[in-house]
């Protein structure tokens, strides 16, 4: 089955008790068993819980994988994949990274001992000159946060095969609806559910996908062993968000061109970061890659921090808030939101500066979305 077929079918068959359609919600942590070391499918929903597994079925389906554990946040489900490392492994990751993932990663090296190196993705060598012995595994987001870079995901995995590392890639920006990347050799695809997969701001998860059954005992193991599962009326709303996932994503990614495209011809705009531009420095490895661009855009203005500052609280239908890949647009100020945890100089050597707003673009009407940037642009620019 294609796609659009499995997102809402997967894994949501009809209840075989009752008929109902939709999957139901099973909020019991208990289940009945018959005697001694005999019970159905389930035992304590910490381990396995209905609703979650068919969340987990679906997500699986849509990432060409075969298991998938789901975790109660993104970050969960990243400290998940963590745990498969030791003290005195050695990961690589790209710079250009989710904020909670580089404070994860700093914590895990300054009390476990494992080490991080951080290339710049742009460049495929740059991973395999930072490998050594100790290298267990390369952690890749692409298109990156918020500077939509692109890391070239086949020519990773295959270095990644070359040594005998596995490759982790955090699909979030994405989603399964426009980038696959385990069949571009990814080991391991990790999720934020929060974002594009759940689509209505409603819902906090994350997921780990794979096909490697050995890395699965082991997150399956983790997973129930550290608890942070999260719960069936999550789950099912998940599921429900899911089911619209591709013509979400068509609209949001037809509203990012036409926004992208507004941003980079007005004089207040230093500059405009949207793969889909024709002269987005890595467009051609985006249109190989992704079969769309997203919805993500971010821009760089003409002035700092106060100038931000007048622009977003000028804004009526953007909301100023963190997050992403909802159906509202949303403004965000990475300076001080999402990259909070990167240390000033590093993250302005990173080209993430007080001038760089990072949105979200919703499915409203384009015209109101360009209206409202418009509009606080010119106050942002007017009282410079
Ligand atoms: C939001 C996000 C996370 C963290 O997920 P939570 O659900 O907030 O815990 C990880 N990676 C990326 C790319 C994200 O955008």
């Amino acid at each position: 089955m294609k796609f659009n077929t499995r997102a809402i079918h997967t894994g949501q068959d009809a209840d075989p008790t009752t008929g109902a359609t939709i999957q139901p919600i099973h909020p019991s942590s208990t289940f009945t068993q018959e005697e001694i070391g005999k019970f159905k499918s389930y035992e304590y929903s910490r381990s396995g819980n209905p609703t979650r597994k068919a969340l987990e079925t679906c997500l699986a389906s849509l990432e060409n994988g075969k298991y998938c554990c789901a975790f109660s946040s993104g970050m969960a489900a990243i400290s998940s994949v963590l745990s498969l490392l030791v003290p005195g492994d050695h990961a690589i990751a790209t710079e250009d990274l989710y904020g909670g993932s580089y404070r994860i990663f700093e914590w895990y090296r300054t009390h476990y001992g494992i080490n991080f190196t951080y290339v710049n993705g742009n460049d495929s060598d740059n991973f395999a000159r930072a490998i050594t012995p100790a290298t267990k595994l390369i952690w890749i987001e692409t298109p990156s946060n918020p500077l939509t870079h692109i890391v070239d995901i086949a020519a990773v995995a295959k270095i990644c095969r070359d040594y005998s590392v596995f490759l982790v890639a955090d699909n979030t920006f994405a989603s399964p609806y426009l980038q696959q990347p385990l069949i571009l050799g990814a080991r391991i695809v990790v999720h934020s559910t929060t974002k594009y997969i759940n689509g209505h701001s409603d819902v906090v998860g994350g997921a780990v996908i794979t096909n490697d059954l050995e890395i699965q005992k082991a997150l399956g193991y983790y997973q129930n062993m550290a608890g942070a599962v999260p719960g069936p009326f999550d789950c099912w709303l998940t599921l429900r968000g899911l089911k619209t996932l591709s013509v979400r994503m068509k609209q949001h990614q037809a509203n990012a061109l036409q926004i992208a495209t507004f941003l980079r011809r007005h004089p207040f705009v230093e500059a405009v970061h949207y793969p889909g531009l024709p002269d987005h420095p890595q467009h051609d490895l985006a249109k190989k890659q992704m079969s769309g661009f997203g919805g993500m855009v971010s821009f760089r203005i003409r002035g700092g921090r106060e100038e931000a500052n007048r622009f977003f609280k000028s804004l009526k239908v953007f909301s100023f808030a963190e997050s992403l890949g909802a159906v509202e647009s949303l403004a965000c100020y990475p300076a001080v939101m999402t990259h909070a945890a990167i240390p000033k100089e590093k993250r302005e050597k990173r080209g993430i500066t007080d001038g760089t707003i990072r949105l979200s673009v919703g499915i409203e009407d384009s015209e109101d979305l360009i209206n409202d940037l418009m509009n606080a642009l010119d106050v942002a620019q007017r009282t410079a």
